[in-house]
């Protein structure tokens, strides 16, 4: 053993990051070693991708989260394909795919287009930093209600969740007015159509700081304390164990490849949605429920083009500023119809500036009136739908290789029908679809949302990994976080509710540690 703390991390991501700063604030004394297997791939560390202004810095710190085999060619390949579709080809720039032979293939029964990032700061760089309040089913019932509500305004203090990232433009009026003419009828109070909340700064002059690592860490980053450290390149291989307690992990630092042993009372694993449970098979961590329950967004994509009348009304209503696309700082907008009991998928909706999915050059000569109708439909938690580990066979890092098997159930595709018709409505009420673009669910995989492989539970009966608090259920000192531990079918984007869950958790260490 070389060196000694009070707690590893392990993952740089939104939760990892969310867990150190929380716990930091409660007990500042305590040592903290953050390890992440990706590269610093910005100066100052974590910041996200957006707030890149130059296109070939950007385009390089993503090709260098894309997991190990940094290339000049990698970095051509991913400039040819920025803001390309999700169709099996090529991941989304800076995430690799878990599977490239089963995203080649489009392979069935998995998740093909699986994919990670492994760099400082995790997903958290590449996000589009959409953050709505989960609702109804989405909860977890047996999570204290006025804890988890303490536990989503700690999520949105520390990952600066605004409603107010864009001022509302003519064009995001005439969105607001048309979606919520159509559905606010519907939708309970406080869950009607509106501004999305977005991990975003506005900044003194107007523009915007997106919510990165540097966010969330704050000060952690900016006055060095030195009882916290951030150690990038380096590989937790596994989380040690003795007499059912937590002493320590095996870390590899990747750059020198030398492996070596840190100590430590208690390990927190955010290594994302798949990562988290293939560390815990690596440390022989393997309760029943590990890797399974798996499930990700099922996501309907359907591109409208605004009727030019609602922008006139928009416009003549009231004086806002036009929407302004294409430059440094683009005026656009992120709208939500939220997920709610009588309403039980996602709606987002979003000027092409900020969608993720791109929808390809003929929509885009209609520039200025085309948004993108998205659904996020929950998909059925079951034990089937699980990633298994190789014993033998090991992935880029070294580390036990995944195989995803998941399917949809004929919830599912009642779900997807519930979001068609949704989508429809949604299209009809903004103007018109666009011709040559229709609707269309993407690859299983695409929404980057995988949730359950180390889901949380009431009690230790073989369909979960760990407590309300990640704690994996008979392995003191050791806990979990990530989008892995939510164990209920949802339809919103994950982040805020894993960051959540969370701070719940570093709370609770907190309180805990001698
Ligand atoms: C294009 C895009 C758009 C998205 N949009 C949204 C959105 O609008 N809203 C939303 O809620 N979510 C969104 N997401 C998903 C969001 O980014 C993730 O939910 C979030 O980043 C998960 O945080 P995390 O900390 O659990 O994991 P991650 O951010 O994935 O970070 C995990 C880190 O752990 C590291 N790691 C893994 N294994 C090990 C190991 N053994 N040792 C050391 N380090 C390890 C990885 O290298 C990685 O850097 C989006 C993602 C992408 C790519």
């Amino acid at each position: 053993v070389t060196e000694s703390v009070d707690v590893l991390i392990v993952g740089s991501g939104p939760v990892g990051c969310a867990f150190a700063r929380v716990l930091s604030e409660t007990r500042p004394e305590l040592r903290v070693l953050m390890v992440e297997a990706g590269p610093r791939v910005t100066e100052p560390p974590g910041v996200h991708m957006k707030n890149i202004r130059d296109d070939r810095e950007r385009l390089v710190a993503q090709v260098r989260s894309q997991g190990p085999g940094f290339s000049a060619e990698a970095v051509e390949a991913t400039a040819a394909r920025t803001r390309q579709v999700p169709d099996g080809r090529f991941a989304r720039p800076g995430t690799f795919y878990v599977d490239p032979e089963a995203a080649a293939e489009q392979r069935p029964n998995t998740l093909p287009v699986a994919a990670l990032s492994s760099n400082v700061g995790g997903m958290g760089l590449h996000w589009t930093c959409a953050c709505p309040a989960p609702a109804g089913d989405e909860l977890v019932s047996y999570v204290d209600g006025a804890e988890w509500q303490a536990g989503l305004a700690d999520a949105q203090r520390v990952l600066s969740v605004t409603p107010d990232a864009f001022p509302v433009t003519i064009e995001g009026r005439a969105v607001l007015d048309a979606l919520g003419a159509e559905f606010d009828g519907e939708l309970p109070e406080g869950r009607r159509v509106q501004a999305m909340p977005l991990a975003c700064r506005v900044k003194p002059d107007g523009t915007r700081h997106w919510a990165g690592a540097d966010v969330i860490l704050g000060e952690l980053l900016t006055s060095p304390a030195p009882a916290f450290e951030l150690r990038a390149e380096t590989l937790c291989c596994a989380v040690l164990v003795e007499g059912g307690q937590v002493t320590g992990a095996r870390l590899r630092d990747l750059s020198a490849e030398a492996t070596y042993t840190v100590a430590a009372n208690a390990v927190f694993a955010a290594c994302d949605g798949l990562r988290t449970a293939q560390l815990l098979f690596a440390s022989g961590v393997r309760p029943r429920a590990l890797g399974r329950y798996l499930n990700d967004h099922i996501q309907l994509i359907g591109p409208a083009a605004i009727d030019t009348r609602h922008i006139a009304r928009a416009a003549a209503r009231e004086a806002l500023p036009a929407r302004r696309e294409h430059d440094l700082d683009p005026l656009v907008g992120v709208f939500w119809i939220p997920y709610s009991d009588g309403h039980p998928v996602h709606g987002q909706v979003m000027h092409l500036d900020m969608s993720p999915v791109t929808i390809g050059p003929r929509a885009e000569a209609l520039a200025g009136r085309i948004v993108d109708v998205a659904y996020f439909i929950p998909k059925e938690p079951r034990p089937g739908d699980r990633v298994r580990f190789s014993p033998t066979e090991l992935d880029v890092y070294g580390m036990p290789k995944m195989q995803i098997s998941h399917a949809l159930s004929e919830r599912d595709h009642a779900g997807i029908a519930t979001a068609a018709a949704l989508q429809a409505r949604a299209i009809a009420a903004l103007g018109s679809a666009v011709p040559g673009y229709p609707s269309r669910v993407l690859p299983a995989g695409s929404s980057l949302h995988y949730q359950g492989a180390v889901r949380m539970g009431q009690t230790d009966d073989g369909t979960s990994v760990c407590d309300v608090y990640g704690r994996v259920w008979g392995v003191r000192g050791l806990a979990v976080g990530g989008n892995g531990v939510i164990p209920t079918a949802t339809g919103s984007n994950p982040t805020l509710t894993s960051v959540a869950h969370a701070v719940r958790a570093a709370r609770r260490l907190a309180a805990q540690l001698p």
